[in-house]
């Protein structure tokens, strides 16, 4: 089967490999594409494509971001848009910009709670600073043990040094990837509800904001899980994508192209997507 992936994370977000390297490891695991889907950031898909030319990797545009519906956070993946679609890009920044101001708040918190530490000393990245690197800071001062320690102690929501983002909502997501050309997937659908006892609403009422897909493939989906969607899916008449999720050294146990409960995904998802528009 020619498998692809349509969820990884690289050096510009939270991912520990850079565009190149992915590429290397899905052309050394035979992967067709992949889309890199940084958070809130289209930064690596250039070098990706470049190197994906060169190595035989089709490489389709990504991004996930953060959103919200009436309290209901979520992440909504984009693709197969015009990374350079200047709208786009300025309302990438506006995200941006709040990360920011998000990860200084809680640098602030932490020196509140008797830590003498800045931002500065986060290791330079060619992208955007999230939590994981705040936490494999907290962990080279030795202040905590590990990354489960850093979010448990500190970072996840209702920790010590928590400090909630600033998200779109998921229409305004929605709208910003049509208007770059591109399609909206819902993430990982089942994350923030394991029993899907509030997806089929949640997915009926995104489909009515324009939602185009979902995440069928995600290593956490059983085959079980897999059927449920896409009886969902398919009463709603949304398209399918999958991926790993990829992080890198940031997710160990996950490996680019993997699902270890299930099929790895097959490139008739990406051609149906780029037959949409
Ligand atoms: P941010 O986008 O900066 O809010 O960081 C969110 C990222 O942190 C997620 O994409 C995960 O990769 C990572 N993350 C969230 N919760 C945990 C956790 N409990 N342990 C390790 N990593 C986590
Ligand atoms: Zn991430
Ligand atoms: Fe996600
Ligand atoms: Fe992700």
């Amino acid at each position: 089967m020619n498998a692809i992936d349509l969820h990884t994370h690289s050096t510009y977000s939270d991912g520990t490999k850079s565009p190149t390297e992915l590429i290397e490891l899905a052309h050394k695991v035979s992967l067709q594409a992949i889309a890199i889907t940084d958070h809130d950031t289209t930064a690596g898909i250039p070098e990706a494509m470049a190197h994906g030319q060169k190595m035989g990797v089709e490489v389709v545009s990504g991004v996930e971001v953060s959103a919200d519906l009436d309290g209901i956070p979520m992440h909504i993946l984009g693709y197969n848009f015009v990374t350079e679609d200047s709208l786009l890009q300025k309302r990438l920044r506006v995200l941006q910009d709040a990360r920011h101001q998000r990860n200084l708040q809680i640098f602030a918190k932490l020196r509140e709670l008797g830590f003498p530490i800045t931002i500065d000393e986060v290791p330079p990245t060619p992208g955007q600073v999230g939590r994981p690197h705040i936490a494999r800071l907290l962990i080279s001062k030795g202040i905590v043990k590990n990354m489960d320690q850093a979010f448990t102690r500190f970072l996840r929501r209702g920790s010590s040094a928590y400090v909630q983002c600033y998200r779109m909502s998921a229409a305004e997501t929605i709208t910003m990837i049509h208007e770059a050309g591109g399609l909206a997937f819902l993430a990982h659908p089942t994350a923030n509800d394991r029993q899907m006892k509030y997806v089929p609403q949640l997915l009926t009422d995104l489909k009515k904001l324009g939602l185009d897909g979902l995440e069928l493939h995600y290593p956490t989906h059983t085959s079980k899980t897999v059927k449920t969607l896409r009886r969902l899916g398919d009463k709603l008449g949304l398209l399918y994508s999958g991926g790993s999720d990829f992080h890198g050294d940031g997710k160990p146990h996950i490996n680019i192209g993997s699902n270890p409960k299930g099929q790895p995904t097959p490139y008739e998802l990406l051609t149906a997507i780029k037959n949409q528009r």
